[in-house]
């Protein structure tokens, strides 16, 4: 282990073990969470974690889950319903999911949210996002939520080792029965496993896969865990693993990446709170209100690439800190946000052309304030929540934002128990996967909060599932 954890209470372990129950691979939301449910099933579970500290994507996330029928949703008086979310997560995936895997999300999101409350884990003010006809973005301390599951789990026994990345899976021809990992002096070490959970996350950082599977994305950002370079895919795939989703790997829009101390990388939606977004030549070139994703997608097609999210100060004060994505004025405390009292201004700090801001916003503003039709189709601020407002309340600013690969969100094919099946639809025996490397959640398109709501739900499900393999070793 290079770098000690300065987290009082997990159960760090520098060696590695010969023979586990379940073996979990990542120390993600989706690895901790299996580690946790399969100590809780009783068998001996180890997690282990490639890098020299735990969160990969999670903990760099804004911590949005999304989950439908809450107590905090309730306390805010927001109508939800588990038919609502299904219905939603169908739409957005535009009916590409694998409707097998929107089902179990919804009939187990529920209990995973009482589960990791259970577990101590606090959930702030409920905010709608893309692809949600009502709010169901529970922002949370992912940092925090990972040392709760993992002090849980070490309490029953449960083991934690960094520095330890999967290497190969072990498969004897019938089943998975270990996985080899390469120490940091290249040497191999075999871990025995009854079961094994690849929760290694998405390939965000992995430049040649994503331009194997996604060269749209040759353009953008990418954002992620260091370690997040598709690992488990690959070892999967070794043993003949399906794939979902790969055509749908999208872009987040947002994003501008900067070596500013204060960015973390998720950006802002300001388009949400009342922003239109606008390219170098001063236009705007998409509904607003749109799937972020799409907006994305929209942004990599303008000249140049980076756009603008130009906003006032009623949508200023929309401003929560407790959302990064909604974070405008820690953003302005930072400097990281253009600002003029006058769209004129504006626009000559962002170097567009003479009086195409200008424009832009005189034609927005006088189109609401007639209650003529938006040209680009937008009715409300974010899907279909909120009315779109003139932008007219000094000070103005401008955010420039770019379009980052924040997730993969396409991956290993797998049924309701969580196994991974192969291109014919067979379980490759004992070999289990939750989270990001999971396929056929999201479909076509992707609903804010599911990534994390994904890795929750189906990381507990298959550290539950895994545990009930039989044992085969002798301890
Ligand atoms: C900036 C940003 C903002 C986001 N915001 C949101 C949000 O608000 N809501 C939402 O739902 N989603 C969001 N996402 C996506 C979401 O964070 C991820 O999809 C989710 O956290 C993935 O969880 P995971 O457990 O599957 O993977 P990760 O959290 O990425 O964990 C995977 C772990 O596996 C480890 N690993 C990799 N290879 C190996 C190996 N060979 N051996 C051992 N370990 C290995 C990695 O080092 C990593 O620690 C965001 C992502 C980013 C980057």
């Amino acid at each position: 282990m290079t770098e000690q954890l300065q987290i009082p209470g997990l159960p760090l372990e520098t060696e590695l073990p010969a023979q586990v129950g379940v073996l979990v691979l990542g120390a993600g939301l989706a690895g901790c969470a299996a580690l946790l449910a399969a100590a809780e099933a009783g068998r001996y579970a180890v997690l282990i974690e490639k890098t020299g500290s735990i969160g990969g994507s999670t903990v760099r996330s804004a911590g949005l889950s999304a989950f439908a029928g809450t107590d905090e949703q309730a306390a805010q008086g927001i109508a939800d319903s588990v038919e609502l979310l299904r219905k939603d997560l169908l739409e957005v995936g535009r009916h590409r999911n694998d409707e097998a895997l929107v089902d179990l999300y919804c009939a187990r999101q529920l209990e995973t949210y009482r589960w990791l409350r259970e577990h101590g884990v606090e959930y702030g003010e409920i905010h709608a996002a893309s692809g949600q006809s009502a709010p169901r973005s529970h922002p949370s301390d992912t940092t925090g939520m990972l040392v709760h599951l993992l002090k849980a789990a070490g309490r029953l026994g449960a083991r934690l080792v960094l520095d330890a990345p999967a290497h190969r899976l072990v498969h004897d021809g019938t089943r998975v029965t270990g996985v080899d990992v390469r120490r940091r002096d290249g040497s191999l070490h075999r871990i025995a496993a009854d079961a094994v959970v690849l929760a290694t996350g998405g390939f965000s950082m992995n430049p040649d896969l994503l331009a194997r599977f996604a060269p749209q994305m040759e353009h953008a950002l990418r954002q992620g865990g260091a370690g997040n370079t598709g690992d488990g895919l690959m070892m999967a795939m070794a043993l003949g693993a399906g794939l979902r989703d790969t055509p749908y790997i999208k872009g987040t829009y947002g994003h501008f990446h900067t070596e500013h101390p204060d960015e973390d990388g998720t950006g802002i939606l300001a388009v949400y709170k009342g922003a239109i977004a606008v390219n170098r030549e001063g236009r705007r070139f998409v509904d607003e209100s749109r799937n972020y994703k799409e907006i994305g997608d929209a942004a990599l097609a303008q000249p140049g690439v980076t756009t603008w999210q130009v906003f006032d100060s009623r949508t200023m004060s929309l401003s929560n800190d407790e959302v990064p994505i909604y974070e405008f004025a820690g953003r302005r405390r930072a400097g990281m946000l253009l600002e003029a009292d006058t769209i004129a201004g504006l626009e000559r700090q962002v170097g567009l052309p003479d009086g195409a801001l200008q424009r832009t916003v005189t034609d927005y503003n006088d189109a609401i304030r007639e209650g003529r039709p938006d040209p680009l189709g937008r009715a409300h601020l974010s899907g279909g929540v909120g009315e779109p407002f003139a932008i007219e309340q000094p000070p103005f600013f401008a955010h420039p934002s770019g379009t980052v690969v924040l997730a993969t969100y396409c991956g290993l094919t797998v049924d309701t128990r969580l196994r991974v099946l192969d291109w014919w639809g067979e379980p490759i025996e004992r070999l289990y996967a939750a989270g990001e490397l999971v396929g056929g959640l999201h479909g076509a398109g992707y609903m804010t909060g599911t990534s994390i709501g994904k890795a929750g739900i189906f990381g507990r499900l298959a550290g539950t599932h895994a545990a009930d393999e039989e044992s085969e070793l002798e301890w």
